[in-house]
This record gives structure tokens, C-alpha cells and sequence, in this order.
């Protein structure tokens, strides 16, 4: 995400770094490359203009010169002037009501009815219970979509194909809602291709009418500063309570990102990093600005992990972490559940710390990541059952004998048992902390 931003960055904070002492010259020199980066990556100029506003005074002050890491408080401004652009942002999103409504809007290919999919999945995991509503009668088209969607989600879809006011659609889809149990309703709304009156009528009737308890806009954060002007545009009509900021894993430089709180005023709620159903993210400033500045977004990383297990095996995994056991089979389990492709990127791109092995990781194609993984699942099945209860009975006679059962060689098996330690001694050692504690330990 963002990679030629979060280089022009690195750039600027490398020729302050290592500099025992700033000079006045030397930290204007930095300021003005973080300047330079925030305009390439196509920041509006005027955010650009505020922003370094911010942290020239605070920069040039005697609290950062004086400082003994003056290049690292100069990140830490940076990071939180980055903050303070994209936030605050509300944590989660309220359901307090019986019945929630969510009107979602969006010009056509900005991603709406997949977001409404991945929302619905999202908040499944949440244990709150969706249904979807095909409020977009303009083309018969939208409906198919939302309902591959919805049984793909595993959530209810409401249509009526035979109704052309998609008012009364979302009211007796409300009422239907409420008879089925369900806590949340999202309405995908009609889209068109640019902003017109006819479409601003609609959907401020259907607001008028149905009074959705949240509005978000769904664009498509691949057009820049377009999407910048589609949400002033959309929130003039219909007061958004958010963005929802699609497509974020292709080549975006990242500007709209940047400019859209600033200059419209209706913060992110969530991002789209893929096409998957499972590729949603709620939108964290502090998580963002870190992922931005290399620093990584643990909140973000356990989120991501937690989508891959199931509610049966995070507990299952808990209870044997909390007796200090990590298994063989855990580790095989893990190993599995991240070799698909573009999965291990993404998650290291939150780690703190680990842009260097990241950009080592991109120049091994994705299969053949996925592959070297699907290699390390194969030796471990090679393994008789009391060599995974216990690794350290593997002598040399056996490691061949596992390496020929695997089709590789003794060196990868040597690999592995390493990588099983050192894995084993990290879960262990976090097991018996708490969360706030497990996230500290994650940062060192
Ligand atoms: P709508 O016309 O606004 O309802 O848009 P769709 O939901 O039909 O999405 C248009 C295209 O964008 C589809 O091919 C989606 O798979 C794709 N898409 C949506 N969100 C994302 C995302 O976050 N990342 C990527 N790469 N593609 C997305």
C-alpha cells in the first residue's frame, strides 16, 4: 500500500538520521522532501500547504533540536500530524439500536456492492446478523450481483423485482428485517456513472424516508483526487457519516487517503484492500499512519489474524497457549492457513519493522510464496506423530528420512524445526500476557 510514498518518506528521514546534531538547514532539508512526497503521492495541495504548517514549528522548535534523537521525534511528528489529518475516527461503528440501518452509496464501479458483501461478512464475525437489501432497481443486473453476494456471504437478501420505488423496497425490507431477527440492514443503493440530479433526489428521499441510522459513501480510491470530489459532492446532499475508501491494494499513490477528512470534513470508516469478501478493513488513523510511515499496525495485524481462524480454534489455541504449549500442529495449522497468495504481503506490511523483508518478499512471486510454504506443511506431515509431539528427538538419521519423505532436503528440515522454535518461544511467551502487553511485546 502506498509503497512510492512510504519510500519518498524513508528518503526524507534518512538524511536526518545519524546526524548527532540538527541544524536548522538539515531539518528544513527534511521537511521539504516530506513535502515533496506528500505532493507526488498526489495529496491535495492545500492539505499539503496545512499540514506542513503543522510540523514546521514544531520541528524547528527547541524540543526536537535539543532532543537526543532529534530524527526520531521528527518521525514522531510526522506520524502524529498524519493522525490528526485522517482522524478522529469513532472506534467500530455503533449498532445500538434494535434494528440499525445503513444506506450505502456510490457512483457505479466504485466497489459498493462488494463492499456491502464484505460489510455484511464483517459484521457476521462481529455476531451481529445482517441482511442485505437490492435497493439499485435501475439496473436487474445489481440484484443478481447482491444475491451471488449475499449467498456467498451466507446472509439474507431481500429483492422484490416487481416493485420500481425503492423507497417502499427499504421499508418493507426493514419491516422483513425485523421479523427475521436481524440487527443491521444495508441498502445498496442505485449508482450511476457520474453524480445527477435525478440520482441525489432518490437517494435523499430514501434518506428522508427510511432515516438510516448511517450513511456511508463508497469510492473508489484508485481515481485520486476524483473520489476528493465525488464525497464533497455526495456529502452536500446527503450529510455522509463516512467514507468507505475501496481498492486501496492496486497502484494508488495514496492522496485521496490523505485529503479526503481534510477536505470534506466525513472521515474513513473503512478501507477496501481487495476483492475478496474478507478484504475490509475499519479504518484506524494511528494504524494507517504507522503502516504509512513503516512502523507498522499491530491492531491491524491481529485483526487480519484473527479472520483466518475460526471462533473453535482461536479458543482451542488460547487454552493450550495459557498451559505454554504451542504444537507442531499448531504450527501446521498456521503455516496453512497463510500460504495463499498475496496474504504473507499483507501481513507483513503491518509488522513493525519489516519493510525490508517486504520488499525482499516481492521479488519472489506470489505462488512461489505460497509454494516454499505448501513445502514446509509437506515435512511436517512427514513427520511420525512422536517427532511432532516432540521435535528434539529428530536426529540426523531421522531428519533424512523426513526429508525424503517431503521431496526436500535435510538443510529445509533443519529450516523448519528453527522456525517452529522460534515461533513456539514467541506464542509461548505471549501467551500468558494480556492484550494490551501482547501488543507491546509485538512492537519491540
Ligand atoms: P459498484 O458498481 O459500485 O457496485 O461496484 P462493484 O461492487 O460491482 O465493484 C466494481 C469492481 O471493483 C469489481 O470488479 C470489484 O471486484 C472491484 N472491487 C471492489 N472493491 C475492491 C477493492 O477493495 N480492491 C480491488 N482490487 N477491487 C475491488
Amino acid at each position: 500500500m502506498f509503497d512510492s510514498l512510504q519510500d519518498n518518506l524513508k528518503g526524507a528521514f534518512k538524511t536526518l538520521r545519524g546526524k548527532g546534531k540538527l541544524t536548522e538547514a538539515n531539518m528544513r532539508e527534511g521537511l521539504k522532501m516530506v513535502e515533496q512526497s506528500l505532493l507526488e503521492a498526489d495529496v491535495s495541495y492545500d492539505v499539503v500547504k496545512e499540514f506542513m504548517h503543522g510540523i514546521t514549528k514544531e520541528a524547528l522548535g527547541e524540543k526536537v533540536m535539543l532532543a537526543l534523537e532529534p530524527s526520531e521525534q521528527f518521525i514522531g511528528l510526522v506520524n502524529q500530524e498524519l493522525i490528526n489529518l485522517l482522524g478522529p475516527v469513532e472506534d467500530g461503528l455503533n449498532l445500538s439500536k434494535d434494528i440499525n440501518i445503513i444506506m450505502m452509496c456510490g457512483l457505479q464501479g466504485a466497489g459498493k456492492t462488494t463492499t456491502c458483501g464484505k460489510l455484511a461478512k464483517l459484521l457476521m464475525r462481529q455476531k451481529v446478523k445482517p441482511m442485505l437489501v437490492a435497493a439499485d432497481l435501475q439496473r436487474p443486473a445489481a440484484i443478481d450481483q447482491l444475491h451471488v453476494i449475499g449467498e456467498q456471504v451466507g446472509v439474507e437478501v431481500y429483492s422484490d423485482r416487481d416493485n420500481k420505488d425503492p423507497v417502499q423496497v427499504c421499508r418493507d425490507a426493514v419491516a422483513k428485517a425485523k421479523a427475521d431477527g436481524c440487527q443491521v440492514v444495508i441498502l445498496d443503493t442505485a449508482g450511476r456513472l457520474a453524480i445527477d440530479e435525478e440520482l441525489m433526489e432518490q437517494l435523499k428521499t430514501i434518506d428522508r424516508d427510511v432515516q438510516p441510522d448511517h450513511v456511508f459513501l463508497v469510492v473508489d480510491g484508485m481515481t485520486g483526487q476524483d473520489a476528493v470530489r465525488s464525497a464533497g459532492a455526495f456529502h452536500e446532499a446527503l450529510e455522509l457519516n463516512g467514507v468507505v475508501m475501496t481498492k486501496l491494494d492496486g497502484d494508488t499513490r495514496g492522496g485521496a487517503l490523505l485529503s479526503v477528512k481534510h477536505v470534506t470534513g466525513v472521515p474513513i470508516r473503512f478501507i477496501g484492500v481487495g476483492e475478496h469478501l474478507d478484504d475490509l478493513e475499519f479504518f484506524r488513523p494511528e494504524g494507517m499512519a504507522g503502516r504509512i510511515l513503516g512502523q507498522g499496525d499491530v491492531v491491524g495485524l491481529f485483526e487480519e489474524a484473527s479472520k483466518l481462524v475460526d471462533e473453535d480454534e482461536q479458543k482451542r489455541m488460547q487454552e493450550s497457549l495459557e498451559k505454554g504449549q504451542f504444537t507442531m500442529d499448531d504450527f501446521r495449522n498456521h503455516m496453512q492457513k497463510i500460504a495463499k497468495p498475496g496474504l504473507m504481503m499483507k501481513m507483513m506490511g503491518m509488522l513493525p519493522g519489516m519493510g525490508q523483508m517486504k520488499d525482499m518478499m516481492a521479488q519472489v512471486n506470489q505462488e512461489e510464496q505460497a509454494g516454499q510454504i505448501k513445502k514446509m506443511v509437506g515435512i511436517i506431515d512427514s513427520m511420525t506423530a512422536a517427532e511432532r509431539k516432540d521435535p528434539s528427538i529428530v536426529d540426523a538419521r531421522r531428519r533424512q528420512r523426513i526429508a525424503s519423505g517431503a521431496g526436500s532436503g535435510a538443510q529445509q528440515v533443519n529450516e523448519l524445526l528453527k522456525q517452529y522454535d522460534m515461533m513456539k518461544g514467541m506464542m509461548t511467551g505471549m501467551a500468558g500476557m494480556g492484550a494490551g502487553d501482547r501488543m507491546q511485546k509485538m512492537q519491540e
